[in-house]
């Protein structure tokens, strides 16, 4: 399968080429270039199957022409190490929980994917020196790339943070992990740590010498994995009788996840409708309106894994609709969600229902929660958590709200990071030492 880019102006790649590379030579980002769909009784026999069954069928039709089908499977089997289950909320509407991987967080999968794939072709094609990924994060990303990427051979990660402006929990999620993970420590703010990673790609000198590569989220190795999650789902409403008219919710930043769900329907799931939940940021949602994008500064949240102005993947969402405003508008409605909305509806669920949303995950439950059709149910994400958002979840609430083990078992390890100013001779220093 080729991939081409959004842009236009660059050649089609292969898949290994998309991965290795991110983003294409004209800035565009990699699409595949055809969709195929499962046949008639993939979809009639889903609601049987497991997860990893399920996936295995859907890797095949997004990767199985670039990926050996034993390599591919084991893949998915070593991706999928945890579960996501549909937990029903009110009659219409199921929460999937996206939030059970390794950091509980939903980019785990994406991550997880992204780096075995990438160990298969280094391991096959590449020519035996050690792949370098560099990520830049101000919390989550971090922690869902490092936790990725722990053990595999042949690759090394290399996390950039602002120094006291993490989380300590999301600290320890990427400063303890040792063996192949390294943690950067940089005395600065998030956008320093971007543009140290930006002047090590446009290196050249460094790219001659070390094979370098970033794990950011508009890379198709960890977009076309989330789409995994809407099939699992599918079949979960499936069971509970409420797949007939699907709406699909998705609680949406830069988009990669709505636009997984849309390319999940591309390959034939039947969904009825999407809906783009959005925070206080609106630009996707002024855009359904008025068909025109104009991007602009984001404004800090309570759900801030959204805080967006510019969404990357926009452009990938745009051009599934070939461009057309309309047609676009026919298959996607948006929302909007303040903080006070998100408080009051985390309160309301909560006490009418007795399910914990998230700040994201209200952002959604918002979006569908009076706005469904006669019939309609919703498939919503759940995309963090609750206890990654403690402090503003018990606020709402008033409830404690217990820390999962696995969270609390990445705050007993030891803390270790390589201290770093922000200026690029010393983060030049640091990888030229590496091999
Ligand atoms: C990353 C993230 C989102 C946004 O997902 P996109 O794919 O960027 O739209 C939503 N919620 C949580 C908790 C996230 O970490």
């Amino acid at each position: 399968m080729k991939y081409y880019s959004t842009n236009g102006k660059a050649p089609l790649a292969s898949l290994e080429k998309a991965v290795v590379r991110g983003l294409a030579e004209d800035r565009g980002l990699y699409m595949p270039e055809r969709f195929k769909p499962l046949p008639r009784e993939f979809y009639d026999n889903i609601q049987t199957m497991t997860f990893q069954e399920i996936t295995c069928a859907v890797a095949d039709s997004l990767f199985g022409e670039d990926v050996p089908a034993d390599e591919l499977h084991r893949i998915v089997e070593e991706t999928l190490s945890f579960d996501c289950p549909v937990v029903p909320v009110t009659r219409s509407i199921g929460a999937l929980e996206l939030f059970h991987g390794p950091t509980l967080a939903f980019k785990d999968v994406g991550a997880r994917f992204m780096a075995r794939l990438l160990g298969y072709f280094t391991r096959h094609s590449g020519d035996g020196r050690t792949v370098h990924v560099l990520v830049a994060t101000s919390g989550d990303t971090g922690s869902a790339v490092a936790n990725g990427f722990l053990g595999v051979e042949g690759v090394r990660v290399h996390v950039l943070y602002p120094k006291g402006k993490v989380s300590p929990i999301q600290e320890c999620q990427f400063t303890t992990l040792g063996q192949n993970i390294t943690a950067l420590e940089v005395d600065g703010c998030f956008d320093d740590c971007q543009a140290l990673v930006k002047s090590a790609f446009m290196d050249a000198e460094l790219g001659a010498r070390l094979r370098l590569t970033s794990a950011n989220s508009i890379n198709v190795a960890r977009l076309l994995p989330q789409s995994f999650y809407y099939f699992h789902g599918y079949a979960q409403m499936k069971r509970l009788g409420l797949a007939g008219q699907l709406v699909v919710c998705v609680p949406s930043g830069n988009f990669g996840n709505l636009c997984a769900a849309l390319i999940a329907g591309r390959l034939g799931l039947p969904v009825k409708r999407y809906v783009a939940a959005n925070n206080a940021n609106e630009v996707f949602f002024d855009y359904l309106q008025t068909g025109i994008y104009s991007p602009r500064p984001s404004i800090p949240t309570l759900a801030n894994a959204m805080d967006v102005g510019d969404p990357s993947n926009a452009e990938r969402i745009f051009e599934l609709y070939g461009r057309d405003w309309k047609a676009l508008g026919a298959e996607i409605s948006g929302s909007v969600c303040s903080d006070e909305q998100i408080l009051s509806d985390i309160a309301f669920c909560r006490k009418q229902y007795g399910y914990l949303l998230d700040p994201h995950g209200a952002c959604g439950f918002h979006a569908v929660y009076h706005r469904l059709g006669r019939g309609e149910s919703a498939l919503l994400c759940e995309t963090a958590h609750p206890a990654k958002f403690k402090d503003t979840v018990e606020k709402a609430t008033g409830e404690p709200v217990a820390i999962p083990t696995r969270l609390a078992s990445f705050m007993q390890g030891t803390k270790q990071s390589v201290p770093m100013g922000r200026d690029y001779a010393s983060f030049k220093e640091y990888l030229s030492s590496l091999q």
